[in-house]
């Protein structure tokens, strides 16, 4: 039965009545990239960089190092669009050149884009290489911004892409609420938005995604998590402008029906996710989705949630 479902998905993602949803391949590197051509990922919507940091957290890898990596990437999906986040460094993933060692909480510190505008000369020199990297292949880039709380840093990092001379779009990802709730005035500065529904759990629930004792609070099925999801992704159609999803929650076939439903533009996720989203997503409507994602919104538990959009998409 498995194997029937695997060979039935293939093809760009859609709803049964047409409605396009990309499903796209999150990687951490260029190791990453033939599970995802193979799995059909229609390009990558999480290109994690860190990978590349990894090898020496004393300094940051030189441009050309970072040029051919990127490379590879963007060479992999020709026709295909690629989003490439910029260093996402701090909290669970630290680097001893970036990341303060005397921080109380590492999660709510000096992370992600508030570690790159404290160290501008990372954050130009990736531009930079990005912007190499790109010369001459029709791939689609985007990058986008890891962290981003409010305007003021979605417009510090647009101008830094600006500067670099990077021809891609620019976007942030949602992953503080404070992002989710003023989405649509983040969105006057960038042109897309990518949920990170790992920290944006994390973040809107206090429960530390590294800690198991909290992890009922992490579950991607949570109502006010779902709320969340909703109100960037309104705000997103609301300026014309796209919302993807490329935490966790985009691996689950049922969630990633829900979050179709709530109005999410593409989906990002392990490539061995892909051929089952893509299956269950293409046996319901857009308008079973979003019945699917009213029910579950309207759930008081995630548990509760998750029955609810199954109830709606088994027709009981
Ligand atoms: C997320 O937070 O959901 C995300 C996609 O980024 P990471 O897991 O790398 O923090
Ligand atoms: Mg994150």
């Amino acid at each position: 039965e498995r194997k029937a479902a695997l060979a039935a998905s293939t093809g760009p993602g859609a709803t049964s009545d047409g409605h396009k949803v990309p499903l796209l391949a999150n990687v951490g590197g260029p190791a990453d990239v033939p599970a995802a051509v193979a799995a059909g990922a229609e390009g990558v919507g999480l290109f994690r960089t860190e990978f590349l940091f990894l090898d020496d957290s004393t300094k940051a890898p030189s441009e050309e190092k970072q040029v051919e990596a990127y490379r590879k990437v963007l060479e992999a999906f020709p026709e295909g669009r690629v989003v490439v986040r910029v260093l996402d460094a701090g909290a669970d993933k630290p680097l001893d050149f970036l990341t303060p060692g005397d921080e109380p909480n590492p999660a709510l510190g000096v992370r992600g884009l508030r570690s790159l505008l404290e160290h501008p000369d990372v954050l130009r020199t990736q531009l930079t290489a990005l912007a190499k990297a790109v010369e001459g292949l029709p791939v689609y880039l985007e990058v986008m911004a890891p962290m981003v709380a409010d305007r003021i840093d979605a417009k510090a990092f647009a101008d830094a892409c600006r500067e670099a001379g990077l021809q891609a779009k620019f976007g942030a990802m949602v992953e503080i609420p404070s992002a989710a709730l003023r989405a649509r005035s983040i969105l006057q500065e960038v042109e897309f938005l990518s949920l990170g529904t790992n920290d944006l759990a994390q973040y809107a629930f206090a429960a530390d995604r590294q800690v198991g004792a909290v992890s009922r609070l992490q579950d991607p099925w949570q109502p006010a998590l779902l709320d969340l999801v909703s109100l960037s992704a309104e705000a997103a159609r609301a300026e014309g402008k796209s919302c993807g999803v490329c935490g966790e929650a985009a691996s689950d076939p049922l969630l990633a029906c829900v979050l179709t439903g709530l109005g999410v533009t593409s989906l990002s996720m392990g490539a061995a996710s892909i051929p089952y989203v893509r299956a269950t997503l293409g046996k319901y409507t857009l308008a079973q989705c979003e019945r699917a994602a009213s029910a579950a919104r309207a759930a008081d538990s995630a548990e509760e949630a998750r029955k609810a959009a199954q109830a709606v998409l088994s027709g009981e």
